[in-house]
């Protein structure tokens, strides 16, 4: 519709104020579960695609209390200072059950959230972590038709989140600190095996700590590395290999080092190809990811299906048909 068209055009096009506004409406739009402003969202969406995409897209994770908000807020301003344009995005999970959400609150970065060069939307709450994500997903494309280069995706350590997060940025961080407990969980969890880096904040607690930090978590990162790629194991100049830093995010202390580090591997990936490659694999993991939790829904939205559903459990469970003839059938009942 025009009203749609000349939303896309305050949103690519407008004076500061009117864009952020669309911004904010069209993401609104992407987050409504009504069928015609899905309708309407994909449109918008397929719009601005063109226009997305020029961003550096920064993933940051971390356990509550670790100082996400704290170092956003600090890190935002100073990009902002540089001359870039930040959006916050944020992928709460826990905002599925209760509704609400902490992450992305603007209460929490007080300065960053009313700076005209920032935007920042707290975590949409629909259903799913797959259905949170892909709102956040869209609400990136959007934000970066917008003009934000700098596109910041936020959540907090529970793994599942954290592989949602990492799936769709360009390099994923991860908040630590400096006690050698939290890290031995990330390696549990499998999360220090996504980290293009990890910072250990607080460093203005105790310094020594943090270093001893450090060493352990880039002894760990080598040994997690050499298991991924054995024919990596010898320095190669051409692949990024994990970092590691100290810094405060409350002190402000250590901003300069870690962008300095995040710009060599954007540079680096960049040279050799990995980020482009990235955002291929990604496009189309996401693309999978959504076919199948469509299908899975038309499946048992589905009449036959329905119709059919309980016998088929009943005798599965029961031993008289073999769970992948059951499957086989139900499947059968879509075409
Ligand atoms: P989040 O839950 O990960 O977003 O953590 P917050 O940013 O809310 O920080 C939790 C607490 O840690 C707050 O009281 C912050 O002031 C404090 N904090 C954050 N960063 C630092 C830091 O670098 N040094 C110190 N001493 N405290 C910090």
């Amino acid at each position: 519709s025009s009203a749609d068209q000349s939303l896309a055009d305050a949103l690519l096009h407008g004076a500061e104020v009117p864009r952020r506004r669309a911004l904010a409406k069209a993401i609104t739009l992407l987050e409504s579960t009504r069928p015609d402003h899905r309708v309407r969202g994909d449109a918008l969406l397929n719009t601005l695609l063109p226009h997305s995409g020029r961003s550096f897209r920064l993933g940051i994770s971390g356990v509550p209390g670790v100082g996400k908000s704290t170092f956003i807020e600090a890190l935002g301003l100073h990009l902002i200072g540089l001359g870039h344009r930040v959006a916050v995005l944020a992928v709460d999970p826990s905002s599925t059950v209760s509704g609400g959400s902490i992450l992305g609150d603007k209460t929490r970065m007080e300065q960053l959230s009313v700076h005209p060069q920032a935007y920042i939307r707290p975590s949409p709450s629909s259903g799913t972590l797959g259905g949170v994500a892909e709102k956040t997903r869209e609400s990136m494309l959007l934000a970066e038709a917008a003009g934000h280069d700098i596109v910041i995706v936020e959540t907090v350590g529970v793994g599942q989140s954290e592989t949602a997060v990492s799936a769709m940025t360009d390099m994923f961080v991860l908040l630590q600190l400096p006690n050698a407990g939290d890290d031995l969980q990330a390696i549990k969890k499998g999360v220090m095996e996504l980290a293009d880096l990890v910072v250990i904040n607080k460093a203005d607690i105790d310094e020594h700590a943090a270093t001893r930090a450090r060493a352990q978590i880039t002894s760990a990162l080598r040994l997690l590395g050499m298991h991924g790629h054995p024919d990596h194991a010898h320095h190669d100049r051409q692949i990024w290999h994990p970092e590691v830093i100290q810094l405060s995010a409350l002190k402000q202390q250590g901003l300069a080092t870690f962008w300095d580090c995040v710009s060599r591997f954007r540079a680096l990936q960049t040279a050799n190809g990995q980020l482009a490659q990235r955002r291929q694999q990604q496009s189309l993991a996401w693309m999978w990811e959504r076919i199948e939790a469509g299908l899975r829904a038309r499946f048992k939205a589905h009449a036959a299906v329905q119709a059919q559903l309980p016998d088929s459990i009943e005798a599965v469970r029961d031993g008289r048909l073999a769970a992948s003839v059951a499957a086989r059938r139900l499947l059968d009942l879509l075409v």
